[in-house]
């Protein structure tokens, strides 16, 4: 999610041209039922000029009398459609302007009832077929219009069809990854059995240090009790026992009856809380179900402050308590001014940034040898222990990593709006293949399925697809309640649009051989938008509620009825649907392992090993990333008497940022003994 949607389109100075015939007059009428195919000469079209040569340029080929070229006004005409539904557009056209003999192709709009479509169109001296995709009609008259904003199309013919749905069932169950894990393998076969057939609820749930919750818990150290102003009692974990500067006796931790784990705020001295369940228990009351997806982010472990927001274990929760599916993607922040940065110092939060707007050079993450390379390394470091956890536990997750590449399209043929694709695709795409080979080779992690955003913007969208190698899912975010509306309303209230024609172009741009999503979304396509336009999303996931946007409590965003009517149809699976063989239900059933076992950083071993700061008996990055927690926030992440002494490894008295450095530097190898 990005709140920069919006889309920016330089406007190119045009050529004065003009028109060399005489306009056209052919009133289309429309009063009976239009009958399909529909063919409509470019120079009959309402508005239309006749066109036989642009300038010197001629375009052999036309049918008619000539063709019409897009320099001025609108040009429209109107079919009488038999029934609410998808319809093509297919252009015969061609696209000459050469600008400094780029050749790209421009930026052309049509309009159906009011609503805007665009998509680029390739540079052709040759009459092309440009596929506009498919709009929605309604039943009646609807009026189809060419717009004159950037792009200076010629048009020979339009045909209008009715929309013929191709075959969703080739999309492919096998992974991309060769030793991909059982639970894995399952999953991605009843995401198959279900595609085409249903659609499955998602909800992404907030991370780092949202929706915290005050309380009236206070400890009360004359009774020795944790006690909210109810006189509520509320157990007290006993080894997080500490001391204020004032020497007073407090405890970090305390446990509601209905296991509410509660934490001391060390300003205010109540205990309060993160509701990461918030969107969870708004949907299940009002809708009386719960999803079957649960989204999460991996954003909180960036190297400069690694937060700990214990996602892998609401992770590993939702998997195996609630047999749910899970679904992730990774904020991940790198410097906003790598000259204010110390490899594995921390480094304040708000001197980092998952925007483009940093000197941050991209290509350099897969580069050995730069200030990235070493940067990215800490990041997959401390991504990759989080993972192995929840792999540890059985649970897959569709990981949705480096997403919204492409943004808002194609204008100056880099991506929008964050880091990992401010160089462009063959970048991005680099660092895809990068981040794939050292999950999978480096740290054995199988239990990814790998989902990729694309949009569909234009003839050069596809340069973002990584391929079917390297692909398991694509994913579409759909933010389109303030622009790139479809519905015909004004912003401000839900867009409930079901996106199909997107879906459809998308399915063309991966010649259907992957499942397709809605990995993000703002307001939920209506049950009646997906059953007339045909769209078959393998599953949606609106994005939080927050200050910036209430994505699922708004009544901008959601309007109640429909998104109950949605949850409660047979169309839409919820949590409670899900079968109960979902990670075991493989094709090769000897491969299938039921895991149970969860991994905790919990120790016996409290022993003394030098840059054990964790104390798990060994010495690893994840001590590093514990220490920069402690050094980042001591009175969330204190570490124990022991853990202290374990952690001060550089010859410095103290536990700094330095003493992580140098855990990182003996975990590299590049010391045998600390100082
Ligand atoms: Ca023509």
């Amino acid at each position: 999610m990005n709140n920069k949607l919006k889309r920016f389109v330089s406007m190119t100075a045009a050529a004065v041209i003009s028109a060399v015939s005489m306009p056209a007059v052919m009133p289309v009428t429309a009063a009976d039922t239009t009958s399909f195919p529909y063919v409509i000469e470019g120079e009959d079209m309402e508005g239309a000029d006749l066109w036989t040569a642009i300038y010197q340029t001629e375009i052999p080929g036309y049918s008619g009398k000539g063709f019409t070229y897009i320099t001025g006004g609108p040009m429209s005409f109107t079919v009488n459609a038999p029934a609410d539904g998808m319809y093509s557009i297919l252009v015969k056209g061609a696209e000459i302007l050469d600008e400094n003999g780029k050749k790209e192709g421009r930026f052309q709009t049509i309009e159906v009832n009011g609503s805007e479509y665009s998509k680029t169109v390739a540079y052709s001296e040759e009459w092309t077929d440009y596929d506009f995709g498919m709009v929605r009609l309604k039943k009646g008259e609807n009026e189809i219009k060419f717009l004159n904003k950037y792009g200076y199309m010629a048009i020979d013919y339009v045909t209008v069809s009715e929309a013929e749905f191709p075959d969703l069932s080739i999309a492919d169950d096998t992974l991309t990854d060769p030793d991909a894990t059982p639970e894995a393998k399952a999953l991605m076969k009843y995401m198959k059995s279900v595609y085409g057939k249903n659609i499955l609820s998602g909800q992404q749930e907030i991370y780092g240090g949202g929706h915290s919750v005050e309380t009236t818990i206070r400890y009360d150290a004359s009774q020795d009790k944790c006690l909210d102003s109810d006189g509520n009692e509320y157990e007290i974990d006993r080894d997080s026992k500490d001391t204020d500067k004032d020497g007073n006796t407090f405890y970090w931790h305390c446990t509601g009856s209905d296991g509410q784990v509660y934490t001391y705020n060390s300003q205010n001295r109540n205990y309060g809380y993160n509701d990461y369940d918030f969107e969870m228990k708004y949907l299940e009351k009002t809708t009386g179900e719960l999803p079957a997806i649960r989204g999460f982010d991996f954003g909180s472990y960036c190297p400069c402050y690694a937060w700990d927001d214990g996602v892998a274990q609401r992770i590993i929760d939702w998997g195996t308590k609630k047999n749910g599916i899970v679904t992730a993607s990774w904020h991940i922040n790198v410097p906003t001014t790598m000259a204010d940065y110390t490899l594995g110092e921390p480094l304040d939060f708000a001197k980092t940034t998952y925007s483009e707007k940093t000197d941050f050079v991209t290509a350099n993450c897969y580069k050995e040898g730069t200030a990235e390379y070493d940067y990215f390394q800490l990041c997959i470091k401390n991504l990759a222990a989080e993972l192995q956890k929840i792999q540890d536990a059985g649970v897959p997750i569709i990981f949705r990593p480096l997403h919204e590449a492409e943004g808002n399209g194609p204008a100056d043929g880099k991506g929008a709006w964050f880091w990992w694709a401010k160089e462009g695709a063959e970048v991005y795409k680099k660092l895809w293949d990068f981040l794939r080979d050292e999950l999978q080779n480096k740290y054995g992690l199988h239990n990814l399925i790998w989902e990729q955003n694309l949009y569909t913007w234009g003839d050069t969208s596809n340069q973002w697809y990584s391929g079917d190698d390297k692909v398991d899912i694509v994913g579409y975010d759909k933010y389109n309640t303030q622009y790139h509306r479809h519905d015909g309303n004004a912003s401000g209230v839900p867009n409930e649009d079901a996106e199909a024609g997107i879906f459809y172009a998308l399915y063309d741009m991966i010649g259907g051989k992957k499942i397709i999503a809605m990995a993000e979304n703002d307001s939920i396509p209506s049950l009646t938008n997906m059953e007339v336009e045909h769209a078959y999303w393998s599953y949606f996931c609106p994005w939080y509620d927050s200050e910036q946007a209430h994505f699922v409590m708004g009544e901008e965003y959601q309007n109640v009825d429909t998104l109950t009517e949605l949850y409660k149809s047979d169309f839409c699976i919820t949590l409670d649907e899900l079968p109960a063989n979902l990670y075991t239900d493989s094709d090769t059933p000897d491969d299938v392992k039921v895991t149970t076992t969860t991994t905790t950083n919990d120790s016996d071993t409290d022993s003394a090993l030098k840059g054990d700061a964790n104390e798990d008996g060994k010495v690893s990055i994840s001590d590093a990333v514990r220490i920069l927690q402690y050094v980042a926030n001591a009175s969330k992440y204190d570490l124990s008497s022991q853990g202290k002494i374990n952690a001060d490894v550089d010859g410095k008295a103290g536990v700094t940022g330095s003493d992580a450095a140098e855990i990182q530097k003996y975990d590299a190898g590049l010391i045998k003994e600390f100082k």
